[in-house]
């Protein structure tokens, strides 16, 4: 099972499904895409070819130049590449970054192996001007791991280690399949209490932020509102939302929390009754830049604890297909909120109409048919997906301390501020690492 490139009718005239991506040569592979004989030509030669497009400067001079160029312009303006090309590399960047290429600077995309860069003999490692997705995969950061629920496990381990009670077992193998007792969560009497749908809709100093005798917490349960005292309180929810649940917060403060735009994604999975027709087709992934979803993949194969994966084609299995909304051409913040309201705005009734449209021809010629063999569609979107690094071809380059998301998670009386977004950076460890500073912020008050 290998790799595979969907080329649409809509983008490139004809629907085609390539296989063999990484085993045979580009120009073999691309022969049968609805391309011309010059992108075809031009796309084999970003793969194949060891071509230094910057000669005459050292590698930090390239880097720099390739911080300053988005991936697109790097492949039209200085690799020379005919635009008939450019909207196969169109969606490449999407998943890892949540813009395409005209918003992603070459410099980043170099790390997560991007082609095109083989003959220009960068020195390995991070760079000035590099985003800090890009700088984590400079530096030895892989994408190795992957839960079978995704990042539900790292939760259900925090809530097991917080009340053992309610997440039975122990250690991370069994925590996949380990079932919750919500009863558990809240109960008087412990020293820790979860209390779920709970939305925080104001919160304040008691006294004002200067003076502050502790912390005064409205929340919304089941249509009703509550209140609760705290001697301090820690925001993790979305540092945007959080000018809203402060309303006595100083300007600068909420300007600089409003700067962080979240990136919309959609994580997609449809249920199929066997995977016949991927064996077939001989892909297990599969790329495909025009479409409403621009990448799709069988699930990958985790065996941990008692959670096993399928192996047999018969089988049924998980497609796992990801959308990301973007506004090609528009700085990447700009993308982001067009893509939130996209989002929210969407029908699942269209949702569905695409993937099984998409399924059906990409996959038809291998014997799928969407109408018998697709069993169940979940479609997880998050408006409000990672948290926004800063993006070098966009944002400037502010003083230690002065960056916007250093000045919104300022303590503000006994309220302090966590969230990925306060770390400037989309991952779970920031998520952990700001957590952290959050809770120290309160104790050294
Ligand atoms: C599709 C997707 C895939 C990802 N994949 C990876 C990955 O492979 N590896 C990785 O390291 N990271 C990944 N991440 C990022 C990772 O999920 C985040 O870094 C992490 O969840 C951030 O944790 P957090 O606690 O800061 O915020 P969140 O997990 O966003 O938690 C914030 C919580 O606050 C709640 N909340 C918001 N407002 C209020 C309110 N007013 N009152 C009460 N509650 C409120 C929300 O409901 C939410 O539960 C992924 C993210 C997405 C969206």
């Amino acid at each position: 099972m290998g790799r595979g490139v969907f080329f649409n009718r809509e983008v490139f005239g004809a629907d085609k499904l390539v296989a063999g991506v990484g085993k045979r040569p580009w120009r073999e592979i691309l022969a049968a895409a609805p391309l011309t004989a010059r992108a075809q030509a031009d796309i084999a030669r970003i793969y194949e070819e060891a071509i230094d497009y910057l000669p005459g400067l050292t590698s930090a001079q390239k880097k720099d130049r390739l911080s300053r160029v988005s991936y697109r312009d790097f492949l039209l303006k200085i690799a020379g590449v005919d635009p008939a090309a450019i909207p196969y590399f169109q969606a490449m960047s999407q998943d890892e970054w949540g813009v395409g290429v005209d918003a992603v600077s070459a410099l980043d995309v170099w790390t997560f192996d991007f082609p095109g860069f083989q003959g220009l003999k960068l020195a390995p490692g991070s760079a000035p001007r590099m985003g800090n997705t890009a700088d984590g995969y400079a530096d030895g950061g892989s994408y190795t791991f992957h839960f079978p629920d995704g990042n539900a496990t790292i939760a259900r381990l925090l809530v097991r280690k917080l009340i053992p009670a309610a997440v039975p077992g122990r250690g991370v193998e069994d925590a996949a399949t380990a079932g919750v007792d919500y009863a558990q969560l809240d109960k008087p009497g412990q020293n820790v209490r979860v209390r779920l749908s709970s939305i925080a809709v104001g919160v304040r100093n008691i006294g004002g932020p200067e003076a502050s005798r502790g912390v005064e917490i409205a929340y919304s349960r089941r249509g009703e509102l509550f209140r609760v005292h705290a001697k301090d309180c820690v925001l993790a929810g979305y540092n945007m939302m959080i000018p809203y649940l402060c309303p006595d917060m100083s300007r600068a403060q909420k300007d600089a929390l409003h700067y962080l735009v979240k990136i919309p994604l959609v994580y997609t999975t449809v249920a199929i009754r066997n995977w016949r027709a991927f064996k077939a087709l001989g892909v297990s992934e599969i790329y495909a830049p025009g479409c409403y979803h621009a990448t799709m993949r069988l699930n990958p194969v985790v065996d941990i604890g008692s959670y096993t994966s399928v192996r047999s084609p018969d089988d049924p299995i998980l497609v796992r297909m990801v959308r990301v909304p973007c506004t090609p051409g528009l700085d990447e913040r700009t993308q982001h909120r067009l893509g939130h309201a996209d989002l929210l705005a969407t029908s699942l009734e269209t949702f569905e109409r695409n993937i099984r449209d998409q399924l059906g021809r990409t996959l038809g010629p291998g014997g799928f048919d969407p109408a018998r063999d697709i069993t169940a569609i979940t479609v997880n979107r998050w408006p409000h997906g990672y948290a926004y690094e800063y993006n070098p071809l966009f944002d400037p380059q502010w003083k230690p301390g002065q960056a916007p998301h250093e000045i919104g998670r300022a303590r503000f009386g006994r309220i302090a501020i966590a969230n990925s977004d306060s770390g400037a950076a989309a991952y779970t460890d920031s998520a952990i690492d700001q957590a952290w500073r959050a809770v120290n912020d309160l104790m050294q008050a």
